[in-house]
């Protein structure tokens, strides 16, 4: 038998049919009247997601896209700007941040950490020409979930930009751009947004938009000042030929989460992955990530002694059609990752935890399969709604 792939990896992410086949519709061209009431929805639904009423734009990018239009378009080389690391993706920002000529100054925790906003605000005191942090959201490397109502607060009346990598986070957790102060925050459409990859979003305070109409930036495609002048046109558009086939699905899977409501997503992630935790538990597994900072997108687990992760990705997806994902970074060797956010259900992780069981039998590891499900199934009763 070939089944498809069943991707419990935290992005791309298993997407439904009908969004996938929405995909597939008839193009519209993106200088008529025709595609600019698409662009105008998708940009008003990603603004409720993101929760703010200020600026938003959609690129034709994945999320690094978006982060470098957000470096590009805020400062100006020689500049100072606050990059916190709690993984592979804060490091992405410090690498961005020095390709434009920013000056670094990096907050760098060891991983598995979530960041603490009296370290951000110290490094603030001592270095006061900083013009801007970047923080993960949610760091995919090392399922950190970073607490952006914190730091936002606490950054309010400081003069700085903050700037949130939300590309694994946004539409999968609780996100409130403006009532945690963030002034820009970049996703794209593969993860939580449940779409397939090729577009990116970035939203911008007004306090954010102000300082990119001053910036020269440094580039020409991802130049936001061309994507305002094209919404505000009397056909609202796009600067380029956008991804109009993946705008289709995006509204889709737009319309989708709105009708089925937010809160409920959050929540149906949160049950995956308390799930998750609780079968790795029983079965002597340990997470990598501190309690206090483990997040709903993904679990981040160590894999046993004597077992190279990739082992078991290799074997969960070769005999069982499941993919997960290995590590990534310093942590390469030690670790496997599962998500929790996707269009998948109850179902899907209790296979993937049956497998995984199996796998580790077969590997030695487990001496008999059922702990793991067991605990989870145990987890999902308590918890029905
Ligand atoms: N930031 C985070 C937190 C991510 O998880 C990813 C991708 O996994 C990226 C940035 C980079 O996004 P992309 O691969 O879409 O360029």
């Amino acid at each position: 038998m070939e089944l498809d792939l069943l991707l419990m990896t935290p992005g791309p992410v298993t997407i439904d049919s009908d969004i996938l086949l929405a995909g597939a519709q008839p193009l519209k061209h993106h200088r008529t009247n025709d595609f600019a009431p698409l662009y105008a929805e998708c940009v008003e639904r990603c603004k409720r997601i993101f929760k703010t009423r200020q600026h938003l734009f959609l690129t034709l990018s994945s999320g690094t896209g978006t982060m470098e239009t957000a470096i590009a378009n805020h400062f100006h080389p020689g500049e100072q700007v606050l990059t916190v690391e709690t993984g592979a993706f804060g490091e992405r920002f410090t690498e961005i941040a020095k390709a434009f000529r920013l000056e670094v100054v990096p907050l760098k925790y060891p991983w598995g950490h979530r960041a603490k906003v009296d370290d951000i605000l110290k490094m603030l005191d001592q270095h006061p020409g900083i013009k801007g942090v970047t923080v993960t959201f949610n760091e995919t490397s090392t399922g950190v979930h970073n607490d952006m109502a914190v730091i936002g607060k606490a950054l309010k009346d400081r003069n700085v930009l903050l700037i949130v990598d939300g590309v694994s986070g946004i539409g999968a957790l609780p996100f409130d751009m403006d009532g945690w102060n963030i002034d820009v925050a970049v996703c794209a459409s593969q993860k939580g947004f449940l779409t397939p990859p090729g577009i990116g979003m970035i939203a911008l305070s007004e306090k954010a938009f102000a300082r990119m109409m001053k910036v020269e930036c440094h580039g020409y495609y991802f130049d936001l000042k061309h994507y305002k002048k094209n919404q505000d046109m009397k056909i609202p558009s796009y600067p380029w030929t956008p991804a109009i086939s993946v705008m289709f699905s995006l509204q889709k899977a737009l319309e989708k989460m709105e009708r089925i409501g937010m809160e409920k997503i959050y929540a149906h992630y949160h049950k995956l992955a308390e799930g998750l935790r609780q079968a790795m538990k029983a079965m002597g597994l340990s997470i990598f990530t501190q309690p206090d900072a483990q997040s709903n997108v993904l679990t981040v687990i160590n894999s046993p002694e004597g077992i190279h992760p990739t082992a078991i990705v290799n074997e969960i997806r070769d005999q069982y059609g499941v993919l997960v994902a290995g590590g990534q970074g310093q942590i390469t060797d030690s670790v496997f990752r599962i998500t929790t956010i996707g269009s998948i259900g109850e179902r899907d992780l209790i296979s993937t935890v049956g497998l995984l069981e199996l796998a580790l039998t077969k590997l030695g590891y487990c001496k008999e399969p059922g702990e793991g499900t067991r605990a989870l199934l145990k987890t999902f009763a308590a918890m029905r709604n």
